[in-house]
């Protein structure tokens, strides 16, 4: 799947009726204890607003923050390596491996590597590549797609997970139970196990990266980060320029924002702080502690008015809350950047003319907004990139000449009235019993009317009734 097939995927994931009852059920149960967390802090407000500073401050002084962080990551054991494209990260991460002779990789949850299509890249180089979160490890075996950053495997039902696990553990009795969850995890975990013991190499993400420290954070509630960072001996950590903070007080403060908002959770089961290898601190670790810096293109959105992206902390409350992704699902957009926030930076990773659908995937109705911990108005930025989409002309051209006849009519309140006037006439011919099904006289309108039907419009607007 990728971003230029969405339209085509939403439209799949909408008739997936068992989708759409494992969707509703987990957004709501993300938005309810999201809403219960948040509650319970009198001044979440200020929480917020904290947030935004210490984010915008850190992106605004990027550089400046990533010469201390290599500074002192360097100083603490640990090698740091920048990589401008997705393809330049993949093969200096396998290039890594194969110095260490990596036959067993093993790996915690990391929207980067998807993005850089690691798994893919580690395929075809013959190295084994293990996920170790459950809903990813899920996901790798079903050869499917992340559907949510924090719950990847949520288009996933429990019996299609036994399925998978009857057919890819292949070595236990057959007719083992794996009717509850609980064996299911149990099952993972045993497995699981024995590859976390074996591994040449480790593989995580990061949630920050504190500059002061040369620190690099990561927040799991399975406790397999830690398990994927200290066991093997070495440790590759894979992640983008844009988690820099300044300080550890920063990132404590972050970390609060971020769990309450993804799971809502004051804080996650674990919350790991690796600062360079085993031969400079505690002696604990891996031996060999790499650091990964992905550009990417993000530095293009820190030239123009779209900077707010780079504050986000991936906590997943913009996706839940968000109408269109509550519908279609995360597999739908096609990678690693998901929901409206996804939708944003998409065009800047793969290209205005790629991810052209997902500039128009929100209904701007700024319930995103709303809940941002970290106050991203990621509707505005939505309606920038629509700009952006129109400028370059990547909006089919029909639709771009009517956009143009909507600007021109709706300048003057006598060509708006006079434009709604004819459009609510010619609606009326199309009523039958109260609804539009289709007006195929008017083909701008027949992709429209291909996937809805529209309620008639009164016999009388508004403004002739009150005027
Ligand atoms: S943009 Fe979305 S994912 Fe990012 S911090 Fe805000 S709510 Fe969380």
């Amino acid at each position: 799947m990728s971003v230029e097939n969405f339209s085509a995927a939403a439209d799949k994931a909408i008739k997936n009726d068992g989708l759409q009852q494992r969707l509703a059920h987990i957004t709501h149960e993300f938005i309810n204890k999201r809403q219960a967390a948040v509650n319970a802090v009198p001044d979440w407000e200020a929480w917020r607003v904290a947030g935004k500073n210490i984010k915008q401050h850190a992106i605004e002084h990027l550089d400046i923050y990533l010469e201390e962080f290599e500074k002192n990551l360097t100083n603490a054991g640990g090698e740091l390596h920048y990589c401008q494209t997705g393809e330049e990260a993949a093969d200096k991460i396998l290039r890594i491996c194969q110095q260490h002779k990596a036959q067993l990789v093993v790996k915690s949850k990391s929207m980067v590597a998807e993005e850089i299509n690691l798994n893919q890249h580690f395929a075809k180089n013959n190295i084994k590549l293990v996920e170790t979160d459950l809903g990813d490890y899920i996901v790798q075996l079903r050869g499917d797609e992340p559907a949510h950053p924090i719950a990847p495997a949520l288009h996933v039902g429990k019996a299609m997970v036994a399925e998978t696990f009857r057919q890819e553990h292949k070595n236990l009795p057959r007719n083992r139970p794996l009717e509850s969850i609980g064996d299911l995890m149990a099952e993972a975990r045993g497995i699981l196990r024995k590859d976390f013991l074996t591994a040449d190499v480790g593989i995580t993400g990061a949630n920050f990266l504190v500059a002061e420290s040369g620190s690099v954070v990561l927040v799991t509630n399975e406790g397999n980060g830690d398990l994927v960072s200290t066991l093997p001996p070495v440790h590759i950590v894979v992640t983008t320029i844009d988690k820099i903070v300044p300080t550890l007080y920063d990132a404590s403060h972050l970390l609060r924002l971020l769990c309450r908002s993804a799971t809502g959770q004051p804080i996650t089961s674990y919350a790991s702080f690796f600062t360079g290898n085993n031969q400079t601190q505690d002696g604990d670790g891996a031996i060999a502690f790499h650091v990964l810096l992905l550009n990417n293109n993000r530095t293009q959105l820190l030239a123009d008015d779209l900077r707010p992206a780079l504050s986000c902390i991936k906590c997943g409350a913009c996706l839940n809350h968000c109408p269109v992704y509550q519908t279609v699902g995360g597999a739908s957009y096609g990678g690693a950047q998901m929901g409206p926030i996804g939708s944003a930076i998409a065009p800047a990773i793969s290209g205005i003319k790629r991810a052209n659908d997902l500039v128009f995937a929100s209904t701007l109705c700024g319930r995103c907004d709303d809940v941002c911990p970290v106050k991203i108005p990621i509707s505005h930025l939505l309606r920038r990139q629509r700009e952006w989409s129109f400028l370059q002309k990547t909006i089919a051209p029909q639709k771009q000449r009517w956009l143009k006849y909507f600007r021109r009519a709706s300048q003057s309140p006598k060509k708006f009235r006079h434009a709604s006037h004819a459009v609510r006439r010619m609606l009326r011919f199309y009523n039958r019993h109260g609804m539009i099904k289709n007006i195929g006289l008017f083909p701008p309108a027949r992709p429209w009317f291909a996937k809805k039907n529209l309620p008639s419009p009164a016999k009388k607007s508004f403004f002739d009734k009150v005027k």
